[in-house]
């Protein structure tokens, strides 16, 4: 029998699944992983079936081979694959914790799916917030589950939120990097190139969040994770500007008082105390060292540079299905910019063109959030066709 936490990791392979069974490995003996999945990168999957031993595993988007298949029987693990994997294993293997680190809407209906089996969620995959914030926060409300942030900001929050009455918050303070792109000028912005917006000052992350950093939309995503999480209205979330990634975010309080979380940029941190809470571990990963420290700055963010973050700013405000259209945009259109389809200006264009055109549903279900999801990729691609 295997002691330890059960933990089941969607997207095991990308920046934060690999992390997460990186602190899995280093905190031995706390943790059972019991199901791992990943979208195509079958053979590092496999590598990590050998470490981790789970019982299950899942390959979503290609279908392995033969040979692949045999590997997971011979290793005693239960494949499954397609579309539909990432809930047969959310609804069928053995776990406490459900650690969302999947990228995209892809990781929605999982989480829903996890929180209404009456699962808690260490969520790192912000979209599912993004495009279904109301039903998530119903469903934990409802079966009494937590969801505890992985997202830097969000730990920082939460961990700031401990001990206090949520009634006392003034304001959220949510730290951005700015990205590669933060001393640009707008017009610069026009000749941007794939190699320069993936190369991030701070962070070490998978693609997609990475040029969501470069256009500030990751911070836009990160506004409406807030409001969920947190409770509290978009209006009092605050983006600043704080280059040096060390505080990680604050929450002012009505009496003035600000509270805030610093550490080095590493998403270990933050990783490891949503898989251990309520409890503290002890950790080797790097120390803020304040006698090289010069100094921390603060900047207000430029919303004519960053379209994309006003954008998300009126999404959340339309609310209803705006934030789930704004995604899905968001999610096509730096797909095409990474296969140099479209130009990095043209990525917020393609944003806010969406939201102008598709009816935006008030209060929607779960097929009105897939639908407005798929229309705003099919709108994308006409647009961009046109
Ligand atoms: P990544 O691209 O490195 O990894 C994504 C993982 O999801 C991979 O395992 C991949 O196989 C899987 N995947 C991709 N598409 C899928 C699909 N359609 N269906 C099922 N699985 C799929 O991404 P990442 O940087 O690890 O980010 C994961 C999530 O965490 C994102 O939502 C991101 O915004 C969030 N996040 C990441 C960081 C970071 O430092 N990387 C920080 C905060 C939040
Ligand atoms: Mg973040």
């Amino acid at each position: 029998m295997r002691s330890g936490k059960k933990i089941a990791i969607l997207g095991a392979t990308g920046s934060i699944g690999q992390n997460c069974l990186h602190v899995a490995e280093k905190l031995s003996g706390e943790f059972n992983v019991t199901a791992l999945t990943t979208n195509k990168n079958i053979s590092l999957l496999i590598d990590q079936v050998k470490r981790f031993r789970p019982h299950m595993a899942a390959v979503t988007g290609v279908i392995p081979t033969e040979q692949q298949q045999q590997s997971f029987k011979q290793l005693g693990t239960r494949l499954f694959f397609g579309q539909d994997s990432l809930v047969e294993i959310v609804r069928e293997a053995d776990y406490e914790l459900l650690i969302n680190s999947v990228v995209g809407a892809a990781g929605f209906v999982p989480t829903l799916t996890a929180l209404e089996a009456g699962k808690n969620i260490a969520l790192a995959n912000k979209e599912t917030l993004v495009v279904g914030g109301e039903l998530i926060i119903q469903a934990a409300r409802k079966h009494g589950r937590t969801i505890l942030p992985i997202d830097s900001e969000h730990s920082a929050i939460f961990q700031c939120l401990i001990g206090e009455d949520h009634n006392t918050i003034e304001e959220i303070i949510l730290t951005a990097s700015g990205g590669p792109f933060r001393t640009w000028s707008k017009e610069q912005l026009f000749s941007v190139t794939v190699e320069q917006a993936l190369n991030h000052p701070n962070w070490s992350m998978g693609n997609k969040i990475t040029i969501d950093s470069a256009t500030m939309m990751n911070k836009g995503l990160e506004v409406i994770e807030a409001k969920w999480l947190f409770h509290v209205p978009v209006n009092k979330i605050r983006v600043v500007i704080h280059p040096q990634s060390i505080i990680h975010s604050m929450v002012a309080f009505y009496d003035g008082s600000v509270k805030a979380q610093l550490g080095e940029p590493d998403m270990r941190v933050p990783i490891q105390l949503a898989m251990t809470y309520p409890q503290r571990k002890p950790s080797e990963f790097p120390r803020i060292d304040f006698g090289t420290l010069k100094s921390l700055t603060f900047e207000e963010p430029d919303p004519n540079k960053f379209r994309a973050l006003a954008l998300a700013y009126q999404a959340a405000e339309t609310g209803g299905t705006a934030p789930a259209v704004m995604n899905a945009a968001n999610e096509t259109a730096v797909r095409l910019f990474l296969e140099e389809k479209i130009s990095f200006i043209r990525i917020a264009e393609c944003i806010e063109e969406t939201l102008d055109k598709i009816k935006i549903v008030s209060h929607p279900g779960l097929e009105d959030l897939l639908q407005a999801d798929k229309q705003a990729r099919a709108h994308v691609m006409q647009f961009i066709g046109d």
